[in-house]
């Protein structure tokens, strides 16, 4: 066989295969760490600047060109350099009047310069830190969170942390507790290498929340208040962790003002959020 139909078997053969590996190892474990190195990773992009070098801004937001610039204005106002400049800065001014704002759907902002979003997010964090507090509360009259065992018919399960990325009132009923299985990675735990990857994930039980839904088991060993308390981030309690991801999300409902019919009429209330903690 000629190699080069060898060569193109092989490459087809093996193809997929690097497929699979790639999606595998690309994907990011779920863990609060790695969420937070996410949420940084999304909204923090280093910029430089071609003129002076230093980060943070560009040639057009530069203040060491400006001066340049208005030094070169004194000398000869008509210069190709000054001219340049303000054609720059006018073309950028229409474009910023024109610009449509994602989230409340008027002209002349975008979704950083819009007041709508901020106040949104602000009274966001507020009732969000309300039903955070609730749910450690909750937490700590069951003794459940980290180091409390579960048992689900014959299995126990250990609790070795909880996702606090994933406790907003936005989004209630996620998988946030980390737990596993005690008889299966007995092993491993006594070990201390229980990597995070092969932890399981569940939600808070109907007798902890209270409804008639979701999950199902016992809490067979409570843990003590301080365990519980000691785990939590301060940025969890004050409603700020994972806030502007939550808003940042396309997917999300808080992310713009719009409504099915493409309108943009919702306006944000946090009168429609109850704190019922399941
Ligand atoms: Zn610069
Ligand atoms: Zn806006």
């Amino acid at each position: 066989m000629p190699l080069d139909i060898l060569l193109t078997i092989l490459f087809w053969t093996l193809y997929p295969i690097g497929c699979i590996i790639t999606v595998t190892v690309g994907k990011v474990p779920d863990t609060p760490e790695s969420l937070l190195f996410e949420e940084k990773m999304s909204y923090k992009r280093i910029i430089s600047c071609s003129h002076c070098g230093t980060t943070g801004h560009n040639k057009a937001g530069c203040p060491v060109y400006k001066r340049y610039i208005e030094r070169r204005r004194e000398i000869d106002p008509d210069s190709y350099l000054v001219r340049r400049y303000d054609a720059q800065k006018a073309k950028k001014a229409a474009s910023a009047k024109n610009r449509r704002c994602t989230y409340c759907g008027e002209r002349g902002h975008n979704r950083a310069g819009c007041s709508r979003l901020k106040d949104a997010i602000e009274s966001f964090r507020v009732i969000n830190a309300k039903y955070r507090s609730a749910f450690v509360d909750k937490l700590v009259n069951h003794g459940f969170g980290p180091g409390s065992m579960i048992q689900a018919e014959d299995t126990v399960w250990l609790v070795t942390g909880i996702d606090w990325n994933r406790v907003n009132i936005a989004n209630k009923g996620q998988m946030m507790m980390f737990i596993v299985d005690v008889a299966d990675d007995q092993n491993r735990l006594s070990k201390g290498v229980l990597d995070n990857r092969y932890w399981s994930r569940t939600r808070l039980p109907r007798n902890v929340t209270g409804y008639e839904f979701g999950v199902d088991y016992n809490i067979v060993v409570r843990t003590n208040e301080n365990r519980i308390r000691s785990t939590v981030p301060p940025e969890f309690l004050d409603g700020t962790l994972g806030l502007h991801k939550l808003f940042k999300n396309k997917k999300s409902n808080l992310y713009s003002m719009k409504d099915m019919y493409g309108a943009f009429t919702q306006e944000f209330d946090p009168e429609a959020f109850d704190l019922g903690i399941w």
